[in-house]
């Protein structure tokens, strides 16, 4: 049996992230793929596990050779969710989660409009705010672009099927977990 598609989208600064990583390490079924980026390394981070680390030039070529379900720019750099990727581990049964800004997750919902789709937000502006500031992985100007674009998805947000606020990280891991048991199990309401 297809696994299913999930689509976690959310403004920088979320926390995304965190709660996907509880869910991983709960239901085994789910897997989270790798997307392509022309984004340079964080501390830790590792090419294929994370993200497929591109230069401008490659990432561009796997947009023409249409390797690519979507593709969009996020704060001056590429990023990209792998086509083979998402087709192969649905094939194997598995449910996977894009984790993506939200032009992709509209695209996605487009092209499988059977997608799951996941809003994940802090509670408030400020507190995106404050989160980006203490990651301390930002320039200004990084953070300012990821701020204003926050904005805007913030206010795109009745798009999305379901809405987790992470104000509480212990909280909000569970009510992730939570939902995506039911998701996986084809016990939410929306997904048919
Ligand atoms: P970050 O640089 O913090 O890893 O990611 C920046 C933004 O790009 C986040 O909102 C993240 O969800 C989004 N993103 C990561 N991978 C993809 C992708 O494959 N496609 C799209 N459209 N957005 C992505």
């Amino acid at each position: 049996m297809q696994g299913k598609l999930i689509v976690v989208s959310g403004p920088s600064g979320a926390g995304k992230d965190t709660l996907i990583k509880a869910a991983l390490a709960e239901i085994p079924s789910l897997a989270l793929v790798a997307s392509a980026t022309t984004r340079p390394p964080r501390p830790g981070e590792v090419d294929g596990r994370d993200h497929v680390f591109l230069s401008r030039e490659e990432f561009e070529r796997w947009i023409r050779e249409g390797k690519l379900l979507e593709w969009a720019e996020y704060s001056g750099n590429l990023y990209g969710t792998p086509k083979e990727s998402v087709e192969r581990l649905l094939a194997e049964g598995r449910n996977v989660i894009l984790r993506i800004e939200l032009q992709g997750a509209r695209a996605i919902k487009k092209k499988r409009p059977d997608a799951v789709m996941i809003f994940v937000r802090a509670p408030s502006l400020e507190e995106t705010r404050r989160r980006l500031e203490s990651r301390a992985t930002e320039t200004r100007e990084s953070l300012e672009s990821r701020m204003a674009t926050a904005v805007k998805e913030v206010a795109a947000r009745e798009e999305f099927d379901y809405e987790v606020v992470n104000g509480d990280r212990e909280q909000a891991s569970e009510t992730m977990i939570e939902l995506l048991r039911k998701i996986v199990e084809g016990e939410d309401e929306d997904a048919g």
